[in-house]
């Protein structure tokens, strides 16, 4: 395998990729994959930040949709992105890979507070660090916690672990011609308006001058193999 360009890198996994077949939000055995992914990276040595999203259990913009008041709705949706963060926990420490979870809304019982120099020294110690929560305000999204936390921790890059393998110029899924870019600019993801991350997202990776690499994390062996600069991704740098 050729020498990886990155480090310390922060994964910000959708919540979506831990949804199983049956539409169960929580999948345990789609979770323990996920877990195995991650931990074959972590077995090579690289620094791992992990930003979990909650888009499987709850978005407040769906409850927003439907009457409710959406700071109110952003808050469960931040609270969905506490349990997939315990979910990951739960999957990486059964498989004897040492982990933290750190939530921006701080709720002892359950996890460490959001504390950003307790979370480098946890990845000094070799712990993989699960940030939930997002950045802890409503009207935001896990892919500005993602972009935020990877400044903040230092992270050479944001990979972003999703089910398709990168950024297209079309849906894929509708637009048979649709095709991926190996390499993209941050400004012309923003002008096209592609569905990548959010555009706070994209903008905060941009100013700070961190690559974003989309790729598929389903796929056995692909997270190590993007790390390589091998497999299949699209780098938005
Ligand atoms: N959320 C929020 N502030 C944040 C992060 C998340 O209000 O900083 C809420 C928001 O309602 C969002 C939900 O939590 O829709 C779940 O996060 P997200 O949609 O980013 O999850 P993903 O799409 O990655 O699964």
């Amino acid at each position: 395998m050729t020498k990886p360009r990155y480090n310390r890198i922060l994964l910000k996994l959708s919540g979506e990729v831990l949804m199983g077949e049956g539409g169960l939000a929580i999948d345990p055995t789609v979770t323990a994959r996920v877990a195995e992914e991650i931990a074959d990276v972590k077995a090579q040595g690289f620094e791992l930040c992990v930003v979990v999203g909650g888009g499987n259990i709850f978005r407040g913009i769906s409850g927003a949709a439907r009457g409710m008041e959406r700071a109110t709705g952003d808050y469960m949706g931040m609270l969905a992105t506490v349990m997939n963060a315990l979910a990951v926990q739960n999957a990486l420490e059964q498989i004897g890979v040492d982990t933290r979870v750190q939530s921006a809304i701080p709720m002892q019982s359950v996890c460490e507070p959001f504390v950003r120099r307790r979370a480098m020294r946890h990845l000094e110690k070799g712990r993989v660090v699960i940030f939930a929560a997002g950045v802890g305000s409503p009207f935001f999204t896990t892919d500005s916690g993602a972009a935020l936390r990877a400044a903040e921790m230092n992270c050479d890059a944001l990979f972003k672990g999703t089910s398709v393998d990168g950024v297209y110029d079309a849906d894929p899924k509708k637009v048979a011609t649709a095709r991926r870019y190996d390499t993209i600019g941050y400004d012309e993801v923003l002008s096209k308006n592609l569905r990548v991350m959010d555009a706070s997202a994209v903008a905060l990776c941009r100013d700070s001058n961190i690559p974003i690499v989309v790729f598929n994390i389903r796929e056995h062996g692909n997270f190590a193999a993007v790390l390589h600069g091998e497999g299949v991704s699209t780098i938005v740098q």
